[in-house]
């Protein structure tokens, strides 16, 4: 049974756990306004962050035809929640994919501060190993951007969290929405290996970019799961996609 989930996540990036020796690395330039920001993200940035528009999923944030505890994708699924900053669209989207795909870097410390601080609302207290999505896609590992990983580094800091490069690609990654949604679900095993794990942790948070279709999340919860049956496994990401986002972005 899982858990009632506080929906409540007001972006604020001041309030969020700045890492000092990060400072060093913002840009001196809002990527919303394009003004001077001791930010990549002012608090004008983040006020006009996309916001999710009801009815949607209380389990992944996807919209929903009609209000419902959790969407057809999710009732089939063994994490926890996904919980997104926002939805993948409107600048938010153009800012996620300019710098996934390596040609501005410099919003990934703001994006980081984002994404500990929807931690932080959902448990104040995370008793958790950070797991990035491992960069599969020919784009990613070709910029080198590897965004789920290095997310997952400045979390980690700023969080004091431990993360861990637990999860390996296994293969290529086919572009999913080639596939049908059994075809997917029956390639998910193969998506990931995995290294092993500290006893110690029962807890495992997933990081990755932007969740489309979920198959890749699922893959990965299954593929902990197999391994591990009694751990918990929830994700963050910066953006929640509807599926009619599958495009040529994906
Ligand atoms: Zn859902």
């Amino acid at each position: 049974m899982a858990r009632p989930r506080n929906l409540s996540f007001i972006p604020q990036l001041a309030t969020g756990v700045i890492d000092g020796a990060l400072d060093l690395l913002l840009p001196a330039q809002c990527a919303y306004t394009g003004q001077p920001s001791a930010s990549a993200l002012s608090p004008e940035a983040i006020a006009h962050l996309p916001s999710f528009q009801s009815p949607y999923c209380s389990k992944c944030m996807a919209s929903t035809k009609e209000a419902a505890l959790s969407c057809e994708d999710c009732r089939n699924s063994a994490y926890d929640f996904v919980a997104a900053i926002a939805p993948y669209k409107d600048w938010w989207r153009q800012l996620i994919y300019r710098v996934k795909f390596g040609h501005d870097q410099s919003p990934i410390p703001a994006f980081a501060t984002l994404l500990a601080d929807l931690m932080l609302t959902e448990e104040p207290t995370p008793p958790t190993l950070l797991v990035p999505i491992p960069s599969a896609s020919r784009r990613s590992l070709i910029s080198g951007t590897r965004l789920p990983e290095r997310l997952a580094k400045q979390v980690s800091k700023r969080l004091q969290l431990p993360w861990s490069r637990m999860l390996i690609s296994a293969q290529p990654r086919r572009p999913q929405r080639s596939l049908e949604r059994k075809e997917r679900r029956a390639l998910a095993s193969e998506f990931f290996a995995l290294r092993s794990l500290p006893a110690s942790v029962d807890t495992i948070w997933l990081i990755d970019d932007i969740m489309t279709t979920g198959a890749t999340l699922r893959a990965a919860t299954e593929c902990i799961k197999n391994a591990y049956p009694g751990l918990s496994v929830a994700a963050f990401v910066l953006a929640r996609a509807n599926k009619k986002h599958l495009d040529s972005q994906q």
